[in-house]
């Protein structure tokens, strides 16, 4: 007998908090959700904690656990994840940042992203700090635009490092690095804006109208995680079809296939058809996929509601209703879709909030539920404290 088929289905940040706006309603609620509520109708719901009490809502985080990994455990730092999704070794006795190329002005983080640097500047920049720190031990790998990685030594593992989109427009002494090892780091990052405001790349960007990059920041470090092969733990295989590098480097540590989809990019305007099928892909070879949208996310970030009741739509519509077709003709198949977090519009930002959660497929049974959202889950009879709870239920029950 052939392995049943399992689907997840991740809307980043769905989940929010009732809005004026919306008369009261939450975004899931103000949503034409046809096929999520038809899913709910046909399935069971509820609700999950995904994030462990005293962990930060972070979208690495909360999909680590909803894979089944405990993030206590597990979950060093944000910068080894994202090398993973880079492959970028990281030998013993290092542990890998993440360095972020930087604007600050009158001492304030004026912004985090240098006006989003096109990476062949950011590459530029980056030559240019490792000439300058050669032999300080350091290590650059260049990423994307403004988001770069610095493998170092493994002394600097406890310093409490602070990201830099947590701070905009504010001064930056107060968040320099911290505790053991910071008084490198915090030398290495004054430098930098020496060696930065010195630079010939920078007075080209200041005379395009560019924001000037004066300073890296380096912050999220950790060791590489070492994950159990999903296969191994679970007895199914598969993939993580993803835009976002950081999910995609979960998928990379735990083994899984992590295709690149063109016309992915973690926004409105992606390519949910393409993501779609190369979700169908997966199944056709293997067992399980995670499919992972982040829009809803980017549109909580924004504040924009309006955005965000868009980007649920567009989930439901391109994402929901196929994986509930698929579900529907291969009756071997079970599906579950959640948020990872929420990202309410209000707050801008993630909480560690309970998410709504509904499975549909083989062997369950329907319960009282008959809506998507975050009011309705509360009625439904699923109840998990902990994600990889919710894992088991889906792949065990
Ligand atoms: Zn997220």
């Amino acid at each position: 007998m052939s392995n049943r088929k399992t689907i997840i289905c991740i809307g980043d940040g769905m989940a929010d908090l009732p809005i004026d706006e919306l008369d009261g309603r939450t975004p899931l609620q103000a949503a034409q959700t046809p096929r999520l509520d038809e899913w709910v109708r046909g399935g069971m719901s509820g609700l999950v904690r995904t994030v462990p009490d005293g962990q930060y809502p972070g979208s690495d985080v909360a999909n680590m656990g909803i894979l089944g990994y405990d993030p206590r455990i597990f979950h060093t730092g944000r910068a080894p994840i994202e090398a993973a999704a880079m492959d970028i070794e990281t030998p013993a006795g290092r542990i890998a940042f993440r360095c972020n190329l930087v604007s600050v002005k009158n001492d304030r983080m004026h912004d985090f992203t240098s006006g989003h640097i096109s990476t062949d500047d950011a590459g530029e920049v980056l030559r240019e700090l490792s000439e300058a720190f050669r032999d300080r031990g350091i290590d650059f790998h260049t990423g994307v635009s403004y988001r770069h990685i610095a493998l170092m030594s493994d002394d600097l593992l406890e310093a409490e490092c602070t990201p830099p989109h947590d701070i905009p427009g504010k001064e930056i002494d107060p968040f320099l690095p911290q505790g053991e090892g910071s008084v490198l780091l915090r030398e290495l990052m004054a430098e930098s804006r020496d060696i930065l405001a010195r630079s010939d790349i920078n007075r080209r960007r200041r005379a395009d109208g560019n924001t000037p990059v004066t300073m890296m920041w380096l912050w999220g470090q950790g060791r590489t995680p070492e994950l159990e092969p999903f296969r191994n733990r679970n007895g199914i295989g598969g993939g993580i079809v993803t835009a976002v590098d950081i999910i995609r480097g979960i998928g990379k540590l735990a083994g899984l296939e992590t295709p690149v989809v063109p016309g992915a990019t973690g926004f409105i305007d992606t390519d949910y058809e393409a993501k779609m099928s190369a979700a169908l892909d997966i199944l056709e070879r293997d067992d399980f996929v995670y499919i992972h949208i982040e829009a809803p996310d980017e549109a909580g970030h924004m504040g924009d509601v309006n955005l965000k009741i868009r980007a649920i739509e567009d989930f439901d519509l391109k994402i929901v209703g196929p994986v509930l077709d698929y579900a529907r003709g291969n009756p071997n198949s079970r599906v579950l879709v959640l948020p990872d977090h929420p990202t309410p519009c209000a707050v801008r930002t993630h909480t560690a909030d309970r998410v709504p959660c509904a499975v549909f497929g083989e062997g369950i049974l329907p319960d009282e539920s008959t809506a998507y959202d975050e009011e309705s889950a509360r009625r439904g009879s699923l109840r998990f404290d902990a994600p990889w709870d919710l894992l088991d239920f889906l792949l065990n029950h």
